[in-house]
């Protein structure tokens, strides 16, 4: 394999001498900057970037993002991420510099504003999930869910109940679930979902004693079933001490009708970056928010905002706290956006973007029902998963679909997940589609379909028209290629092993 022309021509731009800014000359009135630092530690050797000029930047990055996909161009129909559009509107607050020029530790009566926000938006987050208190501070679903794993053992602690060891995760449990209790030491213990894809009662009863620390649960669940037990549920559990953690990752089928905190949930966890429309993807940031019932605040991280008369203050945590767990006050940006899509709804617009989001899938599922296997019965919540293996294809899997709706124009939906599903895509459409993108999507899933069996070679060596086909997964995963020179030398390599 050569460094083929194409490659030098997109990433190799650099010319010594081109520049894109001019700097202003250093003004100092005492010595200047190169003697003030001490000659060890000054750059003898050029650093090497590339010289470039603006427009040559400018086309490079524009020219990269348009062979991505991303929620602003394509249907992003990706299973459990709730890739919805997020409102522009949501950016140009996050953005505006009342916000990002404040310091974390500046005085408490300079940064009210940012504090009412914060203090706004948990009251929402209670009001939505029926919970007591949030802390703001985690950076992401799977680390709400840690937090949440530290309050639960605190929480045993405080009352003497060390031998509280074990955490029950339904089979079909998103894996950041049991990873998340097996990180903070605790012992996974599966639990098996009964033939309609919900939680079996009888081995869930099976597994209760008086080890238990806690169940997590996601509901409506990673099949897109409302758990219809859900208050023998969390009854059953609580009976035998153990405490119920909501994995709130997805709560966009759940606004304003249906609240963990009335099912009987402990602790809960909310992904902003999914339900409240910051835009994910490509590692971060998140926020994800840990709500507790009223015998759980003792222990949450502090500081938390307080309201007393007209103004807000800083409270610091009680010494049952599990401390910290996120610099100063948490991703702060996500929190601006968060705040502004609620306010910008209001109750009644929430309760809407659920029944669309419903609705939406819904639809999605009834039109594929006959060309694909529908997991689960009945209706779904916000998303349903589909398994490919009654196509009766050759060899073509479900990533092969995901990868040839690609060249269709769609970002794949969530491929080989859940588990207990064989072949499994997991559609989620969102709220923010139409109808029309719903349909093209429809046509595009039964167009494959047919392809993978008259054509099945087609739909396994797909995309066939995009720039990058099928990298290699856990190589990329590895040994990953993080900058255009490590990729140069990459492909150098591969050049010379090959001559
Ligand atoms: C996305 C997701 C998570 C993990 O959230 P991150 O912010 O990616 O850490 C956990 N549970 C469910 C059900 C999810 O969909």
């Amino acid at each position: 394999m050569l460094i083929s022309q194409d490659d030098r021509l997109s990433f190799e731009k650099s010319k010594s001498g081109r520049r894109a800014v001019t700097l202003p000359s250093a003004r100092f009135s005492g010595e200047s900057p190169t003697k003030a630092v001490s000659s060890g530690l000054l750059r003898q050797t050029s650093i090497g970037f590339p010289e470039l000029s603006e427009s040559d930047i400018v086309r490079h990055f524009i020219n990269l993002s348009r062979k991505n996909f991303s929620v602003d161009t394509h249907f992003y129909p990706l299973g459990s991420c709730t890739m919805k559009y997020n409102p522009k509107v949501n950016e140009w607050a996050a953005r505006n510099e009342k916000f990002t020029a404040l310091h974390p530790l500046q005085e408490e009566s300079t940064a009210q504003g940012m504090m009412e926000i914060l203090w706004e938006l948990e009251g929402g987050l209670k009001e939505i999930s029926g919970m007591d208190r949030f802390t703001l501070q985690p950076a992401a679903g799977a680390h709400g869910e840690l937090t949440g794993m530290m309050l639960v053992r605190a929480y045993h602690a405080s009352r003497g109940e060390t031998k509280r060891t074990k955490v029950l995760v339904p089979d079909s449990s998103h894996g950041t679930n049991p990873a998340s209790a097996a990180l903070f030491g605790f012992h996974v213990v599966e639990i098996k979902s009964d033939s309609r894809g919900r939680v079996d009662l009888e081995d869930l009863k099976q597994h209760l004693d008086d080890h238990v620390a806690c169940l997590m649960l996601t509901n409506p669940n990673t099949l897109g079933l409302f758990e219809k037990n859900i208050l023998e549920i969390t009854k059953l559990v609580h009976q035998h001490g153990g405490l119920l953690y909501y994995d709130g990752a997805n709560l966009n089928p759940l606004l304003g009708i249906a609240r963990p905190g009335d099912m009987g949930f402990d602790i809960i966890h909310i992904n902003l970056h999914k339900t409240f429309s910051t835009p994910h993807g490509g590692g971060g940031p998140g926020a994800g928010p840990v709500g507790v019932k009223k015998h759980l605040i003792p222990f949450l991280p502090g500081p938390l905002v307080e309201k007393a008369g007209g103004s807000y203050r800083w409270a610091d945590a009680g010494p049952q706290s599990i401390g910290r767990v996120k610099l100063f006050h948490g991703n702060i940006g996500v929190m601006v956006r968060a705040y502004v899509y609620l306010k910008m709804l209001g109750k009644e617009g929430l309760r809407k973007v659920s029944e669309a989001a419903i609705l939406n899938a819904n639809y999605m599922k009834e039109c594929l029902k006959d060309t694909f296997t529908v997991a689960t019965q009945g209706p779904c919540m916000h998303e349903f998963v589909l398994s490919i293996k009654s196509l009766g294809a050759q060899g073509v899997h479900a990533g092969d679909v995901g990868k040839r709706l690609l060249d269709f124009g769609f970002h794949a939906p969530t491929v080989h997940f859940p588990l207990v599903v064989p072949e499994a895509l997991m559609i989620e459409p969102t709220e923010t589609e139409s109808r029309e993108t719903l349909d093209l999507f429809i046509e595009a899933m039964k167009a494959i379909a047919d392809e993978a069996v008259s054509d099945p070679e087609k739909v396994k060596t797909a995309p066939h028209t995009l720039p990058v086909r099928r990298p290699n997964d856990v190589l990329a995963a590895r040994k990953p290629i993080l900058s255009y020179r490590d990729q140069l030398r990459e492909k150098m390599l591969l050049a010379e092993a090959a001559a």
